[in-house]
């Protein structure tokens, strides 16, 4: 683990082994940090906070950060491969997705570093004695910042708080997922590369424990966690201590709207993308796709065929295009929901089950006669299956629509039509954080993104980012 700029072990001595998911086979050890390792870290991070680090100047802040995206451009094929082994996913489509867009979201967050503004104010107010006043803001860095990520996308949730939280001048200590630490663990090693002052980013590697002593630390002033909504409500409740800062990126149950009059050549594939991209690991996934009853069975029956297509395998093998689930526990989760669909009466179009005997893979599966009470179409599944409905647009748009928001989650909905105005009216009342017309998924790093309702507070990525990593203070001074 990284800890004021050294590679320490857990205090304890405990390690944890680290499995690769094609296989079931343990790849390596790693520290298993708990509390007392938290503490260190966050003493290191307050060390560097107040000291060195408060005094680099934003243009050095941005050159470190530029650095550390070239610096992984540089190793992106051992970044993809390493993503591979830990987690599963291709490591092709890691190397060109996952790490070249870490390598860019550096760079994009290097140029926030010396655009960072205060505005001055006009104020109203006088003095008795007729004096005047001059006010203007500070933005200012949050402070000593716990960062706390999952194991779909390791590397890229990592930096889509790091780069910004580095960006505006915070220290940090990141955990990540206990499944996969390994792309962390590099990181740490170009962040030493770049010249970051020991002490500006902290990694501790462990499990649970080690990421809910960050959430109830005195000493932390801001947590960012992406998780399960169940784990997020968990670090709302240890962050009252302190009433530190919290941000959460969480789960999801994304609403995928096919009209009859979308361009279905274009549709199918990117239906079939919104839920099976990532193995169905992914909190944007479209799991409940809305279809219009008058193209159901035809667009179900393509969507079918086009997933059945898809390629099985591990992770290294470059034609792989979808491998194996992260862990023994998820491909138990998945294949528990698939059983319970089909006992409720959901029928497979295709797929169903357990793909294979070794490995945690899962058949790509297209779920239909469900309804909405079912589990299968409630819950977050994380897998790659999807549950399609149909419905009518006979009475305008309210069916779909309150179909579409009957979930507790509210991350992210796709709406494919060719007819503008609904296109603009569906973006409207569909409550969710990000909306995709005809495309589903594409995410920009100058957008916002996070959730309505369950499914998170507060944004990140673009601008909005900013915000979360600073704090302003007004400054009124009588002349
Ligand atoms: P998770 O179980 O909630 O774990 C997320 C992270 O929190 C891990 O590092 C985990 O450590 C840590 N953790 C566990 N218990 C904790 C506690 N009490 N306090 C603080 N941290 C704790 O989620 P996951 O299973 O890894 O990931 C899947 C979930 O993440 C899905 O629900 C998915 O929708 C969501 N997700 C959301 C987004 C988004 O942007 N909205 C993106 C990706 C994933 P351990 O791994 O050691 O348990
Ligand atoms: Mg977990």
């Amino acid at each position: 683990m990284l800890i004021g700029g050294e590679w320490v072990d857990a205090a304890s001595g405990e390690s944890f082994g680290t499995v690769d998911p094609a296989t079931g086979e343990t790849l390596c050890e790693v520290p298993r940090g708990t509390a007392v390792d938290v503490d260190r870290a966050v003493a290191a991070a307050r060390e560097a906070y107040d000291g060195p680090w408060s005094r680099i100047r934003p243009n050095a802040r941005e050159r470190l950060l530029w650095t550390v995206g070239e610096l992984i451009e540089a190793s992106a094929a051992e970044f993809g491969q390493l993503e591979s082994l830990d987690n599963g996913k291709s490591a092709v489509i890691a190397e060109k997705g996952d790490v070249a867009r870490a390598a860019d979201l550096f760079r994009y967050y290097a140029g926030w570093a010396t655009k960072l503004e205060g505005r001055t104010v006009d104020v109203s107010m006088t003095r008795s004695a007729g004096g005047e006043f001059q006010a203007f803001t500070l933005r200012e860095p949050v402070g000593v910042c716990g960062l706390v990520v999952p194991w779909n996308f390791p590397l890229l949730m990592a930096v889509f708080k790091l780069a910004p939280a580095l960006a505006t001048g915070n220290t940090v200590i990141l955990k990540p997922a206990e499944q996969t630490p390994l792309t962390a663990l590099l990181l740490g090693e170009l962040f030493e590369e770049a010249g970051f002052p020991a002490g500006v980013i902290n990694i501790v590697t462990g499990f649970g424990d080690a990421g809910a002593a960050l959430a109830g630390h005195d000493g932390v002033d801001k947590i960012a966690f992406t998780g399960s909504t169940a784990v997020g409500k968990k670090v709302v409740s240890a962050a009252t201590g302190n009433l530190k800062k919290v941000s959460l990126e969480l789960g999801g149950k994304s609403p995928n709207i096919v009209f009859a009059d979308a361009d279905f050549e274009t549709a199918v594939p990117g239906s079939v993308n919104a839920w099976l991209s990532n193995h169905g690991q992914a909190c944007v996934a479209g799991t409940r796709l809305f279809v219009e009853d008058k193209i159901f069975d035809e667009f179900t029956a393509a969507v079918a065929e086009e997933a059945a297509k898809a390629r099985l395998g591990p992770g290294l093998d470059p034609r792989t295009q979808v491998g194996p689930l992260v862990s023994q526990e998820q491909l138990d989760r998945v294949t528990g929901y698939l059983a319970q669909g089909a006992a409720d009466g959901a029928r497979a179009l295709t797929g169903g089950g357990r793909w294979g005997e070794r490995g945690f893979f899962v058949e790509p599966t297209v779920l239909v006669d469900v309804r909405p009470e079912f589990s299968v179409v409630r819950e977050e599944i994380f897998g790659p299956v999807v549950c399609a409905l149909p419905f009518s647009t006979r009475d305008g748009l309210d069916e779909i629509v309150h179909a579409a928001n009957d979930t507790v989650y509210g991350l992210a909905a796709g709406v494919w039509t060719r007819d503008l105005s609904r296109a603009h009216r569906m973006s409207r009342r569909i409550k969710a954080g990000s909306v995709w017309v005809n495309q589903y998924n594409a995410t920009d790093f100058a957008l916002p993104f996070g959730g309505y309702k369950q499914s998170g507070w507060g944004r990140e990525l673009g601008a909005d980012a900013i915000d979360l990593y600073t704090q302003t203070k007004a400054v009124n001074i009588a002349l």
